[in-house]
């Protein structure tokens, strides 16, 4: 008489604890195996691409994710599938997103809109926040992939993310108003990521109206992510050198999509180009001392070598991996740029010019 009894009130109280276990423990073994594969990857990277990595453990995920998809939406099952939608952008999972995003719109929008919406390319991956659709990302995509592409004609850097093989990352967020103007991300560990606010969910346009300069803000933030100068307690270029690399690029843009139409929907070069510096800085005498004297320097050193021997020299530097590294972002200074040019540089006179111009 005994047992039969426990076993009636075990079968009874069974189904209602797994309705509510279940979807959180799906969730914890996709987001484990996305968590697995990125520590393994920081730790070696090796030849790995983001696509590479992808295709690993992916039994795991789709079993996972089929689970949850398979019957109705309730809340814990809502909060399980946004769990997987952002565990699924730290690999790069577009396809598993979409999925995700597609039942969300159709069960729970409004978590659908706070999970975003994500574009994949095969440099970046674009998270859309505030209610950008994809089409407002896809569009975003062809801006940055421009710029992107300029960043090789010009200075040619081959290493981008602070961790070899993964994409670049822009996590772009509808405001009312920019408060915080965009800046680099250093702190996630498994990539480089921008934080980039906009104002306008329908078009991509700079300058905004209140002034701020989002194109040139995206060539800008990109010199961040390629290189930091100093370490934690000294800026050693006192942020010029990503203003410098930015009007670089806002001018290579510019000249090389003249005919695009979004284009002609960014016209930060009237304020932002390296003739404007030029004349800023005419009377500047180049030095380390504060931040018109290093864009002065930069902009000497273009001159002189050209930026393609500027990105040489960074390359070099990478190839070498020596150079501090915080929170695995890249730190350089100008007495290991100098010494680099030394090695790449092949016009002795050049070489002259670059040694009284850095640091010994
Ligand atoms: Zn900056």
């Amino acid at each position: 008489m005994f047992r039969p009894v426990i076993l009636l009130a075990t079968a009874l109280s069974l189904p209602i604890a797994i309705a509510h276990a279940q979807p959180a423990r799906l969730a914890a073994s996709y987001e484990k195996s996305v968590k697995k594969i990125n520590d393994a990857h920081v730790r070696k990277p090796g030849k790995n691409s983001e696509d590479d990595l992808e295709k690993k453990d992916a039994g795991t995920r789709k079993r996972a994710l089929d689970a949850l998809l398979r019957s109705k939406l309730s809340p814990p099952r809502i909060d399980a599938l946004v769990r997987c939608g952002e565990a699924a952008l730290d690999l790069d999972l577009i396809a598993d997103f979409k999925r995700i995003r597609k039942a969300l719109l159709k069960g729970a929008p409004d978590q659908a809109s706070k999970l975003g919406s994500a574009h994949s390319h095969k440099r970046f991956l674009l998270h859309g926040i505030g209610g950008l659709d994809e089409e407002y990302l896809a569009a975003f995509a062809e801006v940055f992939a421009a710029i992107l592409e300029g960043y090789d004609e010009v200075f040619g850097f081959r290493e981008w993310s602070k961790v070899p093989g993964k994409k670049l990352r822009v996590r772009i967020h509808l405001e009312e108003k920019i408060t915080r103007p965009p800046h680099f991300a250093p702190q996630y560990p498994y990539h480089s990521e921008i934080d980039f606010p906009v104002i306008d969910a329908k078009r991509l346009y700079s300058p905004t109206r209140t002034g701020k300069f989002l194109f040139y803000g995206l060539c800008h933030e990109l010199g961040h992510v390629i290189a930091m100068w100093g370490h934690r307690r000294l800026e050693e270029d006192h942020h010029a050198w990503a203003h410098y690399t930015g009007v670089v690029l806002v001018d290579h843009v510019t000249g090389k999509h003249a005919g695009k139409a979004w284009r002609k929907e960014l016209r930060d070069q009237r304020w932002r180009s390296l003739d404007k510096e030029r004349t800023k800085h005419a009377k500047t005498k180049a030095s380390l001392d504060d931040r018109s004297g290093v864009m002065k320097l930069l902009i000497e050193l273009h001159d002189l070598v050209g930026p393609r021997a500027i990105g040489a020299a960074i390359n070099w530097l990478d190839k070498k991996d020596r150079r501090l590294r915080i929170n695995h972002v890249r730190y350089y200074t100008f007495k290991e740029l100098r010494q680099s040019f030394e090695k790449t540089l092949k016009d002795r006179k050049r070489l002259a010019g670059v040694k009284k111009l850095l640091p010994g």
